[in-house]
């Protein structure tokens, strides 16, 4: 027979371990259910300055062992396992994967989002042959090389900020004439000798032979070739919400989630960057995990007959 969970949390990133922190600690038998590794997109970044209470900046990862560290002192379990199905008998949620069954009486998903694909030739070609989508596990490769950021978003500039340290020469590509990224971002790129803005430049192609050589550019009505050893695509994000078949989701797949967290489901919460309209900061992730966890806990004490 399988355990009985009060709670299951799918996915262990920000929001999902602020969940599964508040949740042990508040006596609630829970488990964090993770595909890979624990952190989420904070793993995929060098330094976050705008988390509360780390005035000189945090590495992704040390954030994410923090509150590992803090999930586990507070009892919830993680184990790593990917999840297929998710379906209800009676009030009891069933959770599967290929090889496992989870049951609990309410479920957060804090499925996280991943980066959008550029979807442009060349792009699948030269995956890990220049190409890439994270620049905390890439960029080392590209010292002393050139290299092309695509995006315009806090994501695409804080990326730039960190490949600058490694490549001769960084330059952002971004579709229009001024960033979306928040303006001390671009301040900060701005001074850093060897960052380039190309602005009005969508990405036509990416061209090489064993590994990429350049990119094709349309600048206005102009196609420009511009030689680059790597390309960084960093255009925003999509969630990850492939296996979900549960009327939870908008047009774009992301969830739905109503001022407590909880999806057009009763007893299903969602919170982060995988819900609709979220803000997509660490900080929100960790505020909506919170909430997520109050509503699903008040929602289990109901069923239990125990509400305070
Ligand atoms: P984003 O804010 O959605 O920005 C995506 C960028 O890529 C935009 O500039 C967009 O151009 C461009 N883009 C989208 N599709 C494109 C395409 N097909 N071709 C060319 N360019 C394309 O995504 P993000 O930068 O990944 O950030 C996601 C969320 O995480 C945001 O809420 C962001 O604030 C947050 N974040 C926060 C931090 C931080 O606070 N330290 C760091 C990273 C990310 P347009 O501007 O023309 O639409």
């Amino acid at each position: 027979m399988e355990k009985l969970y009060d709670l299951i949390i799918i996915g262990g990133g920000p929001s999902g371990m602020t969940a599964g922190i508040y949740a042990g600690r508040g006596g609630y038998k829970t488990i964090i259910i993770e595909k890979l590794g624990t952190g989420g997109q904070m793993m995929l970044t060098d330094i976050i300055d705008n988390f509360p209470g780390f005035p000189d900046g945090i590495t992704g990862y040390e954030l994410q062992d923090k509150m590992h560290r803090q999930v586990k002192k507070f009892g919830s379990e993680i184990v790593y396992d990917e999840i297929i199905k998710i379906s209800k008998e009676d009030n009891i949620f069933k959770v599967e994967s290929k090889n496992s069954i989870y049951r609990s009486l309410a479920i957060i998903l804090a499925l996280g989002a991943k980066h959008k694909p550029l979807n442009v030739k060349g792009e699948k070609e030269f995956l890990s042959k220049g190409v890439s989508y994270c620049a905390t596990c890439d960029g080392p490769f590209f010292r002393g090389k050139s290299i092309a950021v695509i995006g315009g978003g806090d994501t695409a500039l804080t990326e730039a900020i960190f490949l600058s340290k490694f490549a001769k020469k960084v330059f952002i590509v971004h579709r229009r004439d001024r960033f979306r990224a928040v303006q001390s971002l671009v301040n900060s790129a701005k001074k850093i000798t060897n960052i380039e803005f190309v602005f009005n430049s969508v990405v036509q192609e990416i061209k090489g032979e064993e590994f990429v050589k350049s990119i094709i550019l349309k600048e206005n009505d102009n196609i420009k070739e511009l030689p680059i050893n790597g390309v960084f695509i960093l255009v925003g994000l999509e969630p990850n919400t492939d296996f979900i078949d549960l009327p939870i989701l908008d047009e774009n797949r992301y969830i739905i989630t109503d001022e407590k967290m909880m999806t057009p489901i009763k007893g299903i919460f969602a919170c982060g960057d995988v819900r609709a309209n979220s803000f997509r900061q660490i900080v929100t992730a960790c505020g909506d995990g919170a909430l997520a966890y109050h509503y699903a806990c008040e929602y289990i004490d109901e069923i239990k007959g125990n509400k305070y």
